[in-house]
């Protein structure tokens, strides 16, 4: 939802959607998905999608979305109580976050009145899973530079180029496409927006086998893909203003659950570890102070967040503040990864269920966290654009 909506929408019972979010989620998230007890084997993607389109119905995705597009009309505040929620609780990710925090957000603020009818509720039942085409092999931190191009014909817009690192492309319905319509040396002029089918003819969708034996990433080929003119998103001069409030959202309000999910991580290790006499040691003597160290930087993250929102709340736009809370939590949730690997890589042979759950999430932790100072941005250019739009600096590197 846009900002202004956000805070229109604002209502005083707010206390209550958090409230009902943990009833709801204590009552409801099936033992197979739970990620602090053992697994015998992964959920599989139907499996997740039908959990995330209950998450809806029970009205904890899409809370902030306007009521004719299947969400909840609740403001920002209600918002973050649901994804205090959402955090505390053990659950997987989103496999449609594309979709339902970046595309979504976006087709509301520059979409028309049909793309808004047709994108929105489908995002939210899992009918429309999306992906995002933003990075290419020679611009990722200098998306400027991007050179896919949408060229204009009788029949929409032809596009042509390659994008690369697309999370969940193989499995999306739809790609939220940057193109540009002019040359390269445009740079942040010229730019478009798409809501690109995945099934049109000429769309190339390769996947990449990632550290962790995962086919999450891909490649994505477009070779003359016909757009129909009616899936451009916003006007073609407005792709770089949408782009960069899209990697705002991202940074920012975007996974606000992060914050309380990162503390039940932290919990988790250390109450398993404190209930073992083979592993107490660990957490209440070796490694009592990181580990208390982590806390701090949880407790800071939480208010940064709660602060952001209280902020929106009251009007402000995100701008080059959404790369504060992006870059504290990736950072910090990147050195407990390692101290968590650390303290679980000295468990005893003959681990119980619980060390064993502990371990396996912990080593998970680890891996994924490696990428969390690149995407949405690497932590340099965090630092860029805290150093120049926030510090006001004239600096370049
Ligand atoms: C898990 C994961 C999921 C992703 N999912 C998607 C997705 O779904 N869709 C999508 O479009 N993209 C996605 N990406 C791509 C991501 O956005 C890019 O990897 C990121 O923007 C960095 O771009 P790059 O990989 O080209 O690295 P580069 O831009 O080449 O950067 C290489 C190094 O140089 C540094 N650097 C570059 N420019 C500067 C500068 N000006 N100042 C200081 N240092 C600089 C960087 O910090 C980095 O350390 C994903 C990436 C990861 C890791």
């Amino acid at each position: 939802m846009t900002q202004t909506a956000a805070v229109a929408s604002e209502r005083p019972s707010l206390e209550t959607a958090g409230d009902t979010a943990r009833a709801w989620l204590d009552a409801n998230l099936p033992q197979g998905l739970r990620e602090d007890i053992l697994q015998e084997r992964e959920p599989t993607f139907a499996e997740l999608s039908e959990w995330e389109s209950k998450l809806h119905k029970a009205g904890i995705i899409g809370a902030t979305w306007p009521t004719q597009y299947g969400g909840g009309d609740l403001g920002l505040r209600a918002h973050l109580d649901i994804s205090r929620e959402i955090g505390r609780t053990p659950m997987p990710e989103s496999v449609n976050s594309i979709g339902k925090e970046l595309a979504g957000p976006i087709i509301l603020a520059v979409g028309n009145e049909r793309q808004k009818a047709e994108y929105l509720p489908a995002i939210l039942e899992m009918r429309n899973i999306w992906c995002q085409g933003f990075s290419e092999p020679n611009a990722g931190s200098d998306l400027a530079g991007l050179r896919t191009k949408a060229e204009k014909t009788d029949d929409g817009w032809v596009i042509n180029g390659q994008k690369i690192w697309t999370s969940g492309a193989s499995k999306s319905s739809h790609c939220l496409l940057l193109a540009r319509t002019g040359s390269v040396e445009d740079r942040h002029r010229g730019l478009v927006l798409f809501a690109v089918d995945t099934s049109l003819p000429g769309v190339d969708i390769r996947e990449i086998k990632s550290i962790d034996g995962a086919r999450h990433f891909c490649e994505v080929f477009f070779n003359d893909v016909v757009v129909p003119e009616a899936d451009m998103l916003g006007s073609p001069d407005q792709g770089w203003a949408a782009a960069t409030r899209v990697l705002s959202i991202e940074r920012a309000t975007n996974r606000m659950h992060r914050a309380w999910r990162f503390e039940n991580q932290l919990q988790h290790l250390v109450s398993a570890c404190a209930e073992n006499p083979a592993t107490r040691r660990l957490v209440e003597h070796d490694y009592a102070r990181p580990l208390a160290e982590v806390a701090v930087n949880i407790e800071l993250l939480k208010g940064h967040v709660e602060t952001l929102v209280g902020s929106l709340i009251d009007g402000n736009e995100i701008g080059p503040r959404g790369s504060l809370p992006k870059m504290f939590w990736s950072e910090a949730h990147q050195d407990f990864s390692k101290l968590a690997l650390d303290i679980v890589s000295r468990f005893p042979p003959d681990l119980s269920d619980p060390l064993r759950a502990v371990k396996r999430r912990m080593e998970d932790i680890y891996i994924k966290a490696r990428a969390e100072t690149i995407y949405a941005g690497t932590t340099e250019i965090q630092l860029g654009i805290i150093a120049k739009r926030i510090l006001k600096l004239n600096w370049e590197r």
